[in-house]
């Protein structure tokens, strides 16, 4: 990942002197003194724990897989942040990473720090066992950091369920009488987990540009068919009419967007496009989702990839390049695989007005300022993709309280969180000339800064 943090930190803080909010309590010199500190703290993570974990391979060999958690700050509540198992996982990435869970929980009043995990593997080419080992041995090797009050990993690409439920189950052997409950999210709903999780990411994404083109307009019409603004014109040229959606991404968050798009009765959308690792399948009519996410559960979440594969589940579609659906005609592009995906070389050729960040960072900041000056309406990640952690954050007050809440709990608790961070952000939005990153940014640094203003971190 390129510099995601440290020009939009620059950016961010100048913008929040402009609108004089930045610490208006703080004046003079102390205000500048507060300006340069803040800097330096978005800037910098507290903490860069890193190991290199010995694993015995099935086939004889011993390997040393570098393995990362990263803790950038801790002003708001205890480090949290997912674990991402990938093969392109590298310290820079997971540094920027674990900036932007500080800003996500920031953004969205959610009482935890910002941290993140990384293991630089292919968790494909582990079987269970060796997968399970290397679980065991991350929190072996990260134990004195993370815990219920210090730092909660959850799931990221490439972790989910499973890997939750072990690393648990060590963090719970090693820390007797603990509550262990709260020391890692995401795990099974039998283990300690929360109904929703799973869905929650997807769910909030959809929840976000529903918002954003419907929700929000119904109930702001007159005023933005008055306004100047760029993003307004974008906004209302997609109000009531059924849009058509593409999904970058079919895992975890991927395809729960695109059955939250595709099951939408009122908006009627059609879903005419999703790819993944290997594929984009096209249907200008619109593409069976329920039909595809059954085929990925039973193949391990690939989807089909020739013709006869496709006429097994009836879904009628063409295949085409997996990069094929960033450049395709749609009024909605959402990117849900990994971060890079619209940069520099491509940006020009993005026929979207309006793009949904449901993976972390997959617009590069050359990109994101050039199709900002067109018009098109980026939803952030940190605005769009934080259902995962508000969800977490429910399983782990489940988990201190030892209650469950039901379903329609969770999803009434997720969306009403969501609900009131777009609140806050979109009249400010419609109202100055700065994209929605720069609103949601200046949003969460403004509330982060306050709070350590007030903890005399400033000085
Ligand atoms: N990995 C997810 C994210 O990037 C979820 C983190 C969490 O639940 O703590 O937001």
């Amino acid at each position: 990942m390129s510099e995601v943090s440290h020009p939009i930190v620059k950016e961010t803080l100048k913008a929040l002197l402009e609108r004089k909010e930045f610490l208006p309590v703080c004046q003079g010199e102390s205000r500048d003194k507060a300006f340069k500190s803040m800097e330096a703290i978005l800037s910098t993570p507290n903490q860069i724990h890193k190991a290199y974990i010995r694993m015995p391979l099935a086939n004889g060999e011993i390997v040393r897989i570098p393995a990362f958690r990263i803790q950038h700050n801790n002003a708001l509540g205890p480090y949290k942040g997912g674990i991402r198992f990938h093969e392109s996982v590298n310290e820079h990435e997971v540094e920027n990473l674990s900036f932007l869970m500080t800003l996500k929980n920031a953004l969205h009043n959610v009482p935890y720090g910002g941290g993140k995990g990384g293991i630089i593997i292919d968790p494909r080419s582990l079987s269970e066992k060796e997968l399970h080992t290397l679980c065991v041995k991350y929190v072996r090797n990260f134990n004195d950091i993370i815990g219920p009050d210090k730092d909660i990993p959850a799931p990221d690409v490439g972790s989910g369920e499973r890997e939750m439920d072990w690393m648990m189950a060590e963090y719970k052997k090693i820390n007797h009488g603990q509550p262990y409950l709260g020391s890692f999210t995401g795990k099974s709903v039998i283990n300690g987990g929360s109904l929703g999780r799973r869905e929650a990411t997807g769910k909030g994404v959809y929840f976000t540009m529903r918002y954003l083109l419907h929700d929000y307009v119904e109930k702001n019409r007159t005023n933005l068919e008055k306004s100047e603004n760029r993003f307004a014109k974008t906004t209302l040229d997609h109000f009531g009419r059924p849009l058509s959606v593409a999904v970058q991404g079919f895992g975890n968050v991927g395809s729960v967007t695109a059955l939250e798009a595709y099951r939408d009765q009122k908006l009627q959308n059609k879903v005419i496009a999703v790819s993944d690792r290997n594929v984009t399948l096209v249907n200008r009519d619109g593409l069976n989702i329920p039909a595809l996410v059954e085929f990925t559960m039973k193949n391990k979440g690939d989807l089909p990839v020739s013709e006869d594969q496709l006429k097994e589940i009836n879904v009628e579609a063409t295949i085409e390049s997996r990069e094929a659906i960033l450049t395709m005609e749609m009024d909605v592009l959402i990117l849900a695989a990994l971060e890079d995906q619209i940069h520099q070389d491509n940006w020009s050729d993005i026929k979207a007005k309006i793009i949904v960040e449901g993976a972390n960072a997959p617009v590069t900041q050359e990109a994101d300022e050039q199709l900002a000056k067109n018009g098109v309406i980026i939803i952030p990640d940190i605005l769009a993709n934080a259902g995962g952690v508000i969800v977490s954050y429910l399983e782990w007050l489940q988990g201190r309280e030892t209650q469950f809440y039901t379903e329609e709990e969770v999803f009434k608790r997720l969306y009403e969180k969501m609900g009131e961070t777009m609140e806050t952000i979109l009249p400010q939005y419609y109202a100055d000339p700065y994209a929605l990153r720069q609103n949601a940014f200046i949003h969460a640094v403004g509330r982060l800064s306050e709070v350590l203003y007030k903890q005399g971190k400033l000085y």
